[in-house]
């Protein structure tokens, strides 16, 4: 059940396509019922995104706005800890002219000083001019490139403490996401190079700091750097995905609520991390439509309810919202080896732990009693689980060797031809019985026959609404032969494990479908 409501609360100006959209999502997870509040500030572009993100940081306006260049993070990346010590937004502007949306929000705030991020490279004098014009005090940070901008905020900052973040010069992501906890603790995020300190100015300012906590692996920046600079401590995970959520587990422990940002591109995070530090949430990051398994963990784990989303759906795709609640996919797991007409199995290909469960056979051959020991155990409970409801179930065909199913299918073509027998029977190598997951049921009704049916007496319904809950799949579902390359075989269900047996049927998922899109 999804419920959609807009918001009434903001006015939808001419030129500003604004958009905040609250929804409820209300996700099942395998008996689990939890409620997630998800909503969007997005505008038509990064300039009026960041100019929506203001709006709701700000709405009663403030004294003090900083001012980046959108098209380009260089300058801006250190800002973060800045805007929020002066208490304003970070707005952009092109390097020489200040968008319409821009300049609007700028008098809507009633501003009476902007802190320009950058050299005139960066922000022009004509930009700095126009907001002179408009009454309005201006300063400019800035340093003779991006390195030096990052020591002159530090300055500025005048912490009383002596730690540092310590980033790659060249990288935005680890910068951002360090960004909100940073700026609540007014600790300066410094840029640094990859692989060496040579520069004075950069030697000198170390002189004086205590610990490094340096963001990212050793690929942002090198262990030599590691070396020369006081205290070195590292966070990292194995991608910017995974670093933003060390950062959150590491300094966000217990909120439920987070900024879902783009790790893509560095605008709106950059404008969102005021936001973010202001309501002491995390920023995570995600690629467009794919949620990293790091991020999924760390949303179960904080039991994460809440979060906002920054940016358009071109950033964020709006399947996020059920990617980040789907169960974690471990790709090498045995229990999810995808086999289908195009991803086969080996000639060897044998599965270890094969066993015979422990329920109502209408086959006597030895082979195809089996199925791996995990699936055999969620067998024999599907079938008792279906006793207890009167239902009788026989199980037909298990595992099944390479050379069974050869020898199956050759017998096929010769009997309906090639093109007929393709359609329902698998060529060796492409059976997922060879995976010993997956079971034939029927039924006395249908007298023991692997037929269509199946799924219309009381046996095959009962499995098509039970199967998930004890982790079964029906591979080959009605209306999805194309997609599976298999006529509808309400009969054959694989086993995938119970979590993810409930995510796929809630969301009606082919093994394929799943595997590739969560
Ligand atoms: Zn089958």
């Amino acid at each position: 059940m999804i419920v959609l409501e807009r918001k009434g609360d903001f006015v939808l100006k001419k030129f500003v396509l604004a958009s905040l959209i609250v929804v409820c999502f209300f996700l099942l997870h395998a008996g689990n019922t939890f409620a997630a509040t998800e909503s969007r500030i997005s505008g038509q572009d990064r300039y009026k995104t960041a100019v929506e993100v203001s709006k709701k940081t700000f709405p009663k306006g403030t004294g003090t706005v900083v001012l980046a260049r959108g098209d380009e993070f260089a300058d801006a990346l250190t800002s973060t800890p800045l805007a929020y010590k002066v208490n304003g937004p970070i707005l952009l502007t092109k390097p020489n002219a200040i968008p319409d949306s821009t300049m609007a929000e700028i008098s809507r705030l009633q501003v009476k000083n902007i802190i320009l991020v950058g050299g005139t490279k960066a922000i022009s004098q004509e930009v700095e001019q126009q907001l002179i014009e408009k009454g309005i005090q201006v300063e400019r940070i800035s340093g003779s490139d991006r390195v030096s901008t990052s020591l002159k905020i530090a300055e500025y900052l005048n912490p009383s403490h002596h730690d540092i973040y310590a980033v790659n010069q060249s990288k935005f992501p680890d910068a951002l996401v360090i960004a909100p906890y940073a700026a609540k603790r007014n600790i300066p995020i410094i840029l640094l190079s990859d692989s060496t300190i040579t520069r004075a100015d950069v030697q000198k300012y170390l002189d004086n700091v205590s610990n490094t906590f340096i963001i990212g692996g050793t690929k942002v920046v090198g262990a030599k750097v590691e070396k020369n600079v006081p205290k070195p401590i590292r966070i990292s995970g194995a991608s910017r995905y995974e670093t933003a959520t060390v950062i959150a587990n590491r300094y966000f422990k217990g909120k439920t609520d987070m900024l879902v940002v783009t790790g893509k591109d560095f605008a709106d995070a950059l404008t969102g991390s005021v936001m973010a530090a202001k309501r002491d949430v995390p920023i995570i990051l995600v690629s467009q439509d794919k949620v990293d398994n790091s991020v999924k963990s760390f949303v179960k784990k904080q039991k994460v309810n809440k979060y906002t989303i920054i940016g358009g759906k071109k950033a964020v795709d709006p399947s996020i919202s059920k990617k980040l609640y789907s169960p974690i996919i471990n790709k090498k797991s045995e229990t999810l080896r995808l086999v289908t007409k195009n991803t086969y199995l080996s000639k060897n290909y044998v599965p270890k732990n094969l066993v015979v469960p422990n329920v109502r056979f209408s086959t006597t051959v030895s082979e195809r009693k089996h199925m791996v020991k995990e699936a055999g155990t969620a067998l024999e409970k599907l079938f008792r689980a279906a006793n207890n409801d009167g239902i009788i179930l026989y199980a037909q065909s298990g595992y099944r060797s390479y050379n069974t199913q050869r020898y199956l299918y050759n017998n096929y073509v010769s009997r309906y031809g090639q093109k007929e027998a393709n359609r329902f029977s698998a060529k060796p190598g492409q059976s997922e019985h060879q995976t010993g997951l997956a079971m034939d049921v029927t039924s006395k009704g249908v007298g023991f026959q692997l037929v269509e049916r199946f799924g219309e007496t009381k046996e095959g319904k009962w499995v098509a609404n039970n199967a998930a809950k004890y982790g079964f799949i029906i591979s080959y579902p009605k209306g999805k032969e194309r997609l599976t390359g298999y006529m509808y075989e309400p009969w054959h269900i694989r086993y995938v494990g119970v979590e993810h047996a409930v995510f796929m049927d809630k969301y009606d998922l082919t093994l394929e479908q799943y595997l590739s899109e969560y």
